[in-house]
């Protein structure tokens, strides 16, 4: 099955989640506080770290909760503690990188580095117009990025360019500004990008700023660059490949999402010891811990296994179509107008393959 973390705990009827001192339904980590151990806290991300050997298979889960608190789904057969997924887009996209990529403009704020204006806040639309021309240059790449094209189709648009692939997926790429406000900068508060960045965008921007990262030289902000580019570098391996990963590059993806969450942690250490609020630690980063060992124990890829993509823009259409309908008989033509949405992109999309055949019949023959 495949939730966020909110939907996973109520769909589920964990015991322990998010909210709780023990942090997590498959694990004993557990939060710093008074009353914990603190070996087993799960901001601790090296191999040797406690939680780790407080793993528990689905048997163990049966066997050591207690009856009252056990998953009402134990009764149905297929289900095990390891088929509750976890999604990659909530995880990464609309999770870590949103205080990821806030923290990252947070030290650069402090360090100077954005584009020259007289007030922070056109430094950073100086930067978001930045983006939005390497967006615009790497047009193949961005498209890649931000649609959900099959495998084959993504490593051929990554490789090279393709105008074909371009003139069929017409992709409007909202241009979006970086301001204080959104990205929660310039507070006495930890940045945070705010909810009006959808994972798309999160995901362009992950892209461009860890461009931009690899340029830098300072030694503090080249942690914040092994960061978000090992983060970025993984998502890609997930973008590039099937449903099965290769066992190489199952490992090498949770060799990089560990790398990333390393310097997080050393980050979030630097920053606690400060007394500066930048990187925080969620228990998100404890998610990605086991999505990191999930992936290179099963090589399943959780982009396409995993990740609700599909369903939440689906939510998404929906919504738009529903605001536009009369409240009295809203729940009968919202779905009349999604049949009609439905039937005019299927026409669309034929009339847009007849003309890519054509071009290919046109190709072979000379
Ligand atoms: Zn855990
Ligand atoms: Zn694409």
């Amino acid at each position: 099955m495949k939730y966020d973390l909110k939907a996973r705990v109520q769909c589920n009827f964990f015991s322990q989640h998010y909210g709780c001192n023990l942090v997590c339904d498959s694990c004993m980590a557990c939060k710093p506080a008074k009353s914990t151990e603190p070996l087993m806290n799960y901001r601790d991300f090296t191999l040797s770290a406690g939680h780790r050997l407080s793993r528990f298979s689905h048997r163990t889960y049966v066997a050591m909760t207690r009856p009252e608190e056990l998953s009402p789904w134990i009764c149905m057969p297929g289900w095990a503690l390891e088929t509750c997924t976890r999604d990659p887009m909530h995880v990464i996209y609309l999770g870590v990188c949103r205080d990821l990529l806030a923290s990252l403009l947070a030290d650069w704020m402090d360090a100077n580095l954005l584009p020259a204006a007289p007030t922070q806040q056109e430094r950073l639309r100086l930067l978001s117009l930045e983006m939005h021309a390497a967006c615009k240059q790497a047009k193949q790449l961005v498209c890649s990025l931000i649609c959900m094209l099959p495998c084959a189709a993504h490593a051929a648009l990554r490789q090279g360019p393709c105008d074909l692939t371009l003139r069929t997926i017409r992709i409007s790429f909202r241009r979006k500004f970086f301001t204080l406000a959104n990205c929660n900068l310039g507070k006495a508060e930890f940045p945070e990008l705010s909810t009006t960045w959808k994972a798309a965008e999160i995901k362009v921007v992950l892209w461009f700023l860890s461009v931009k990262a690899v340029e830098l030289t300072d030694p503090l902000l080249q942690a914040g660059t092994a960061c978000v580019w090992s983060l970025n570098e993984a998502m890609s391996l997930l973008d590039m490949h099937d449903i099965i990963l290769p066992q190489q590059e199952a490992t090498r993806f949770a060799e990089l999402m560990r790398q990333s969450l390393l310097y997080w942690q050393l980050l979030a250490g630097k920053c606690h010891a400060m007394g500066k609020k930048c990187w925080k630690l969620r228990p998100k980063h404890h998610v990605m811990d086991h999505l990191c060992d999930d992936v290179q124990r099963t090589r399943i890829n959780p982009r396409l296994a995993c990740s609700c993509f599909q369903e939440e823009s689906y939510l998404g259409h929906l919504k738009r179509i529903a605001v536009h309908c009369s409240s009295m008989r809203v729940m009968e033509r919202t779905l009349q107008r999604l049949l009609l949405l439905l039937a005019v992109r299927w026409k669309h999309s034929r009339e847009a393959m007849n003309e890519v055949e054509a071009q290919y019949t046109f190709h072979d023959l000379m």
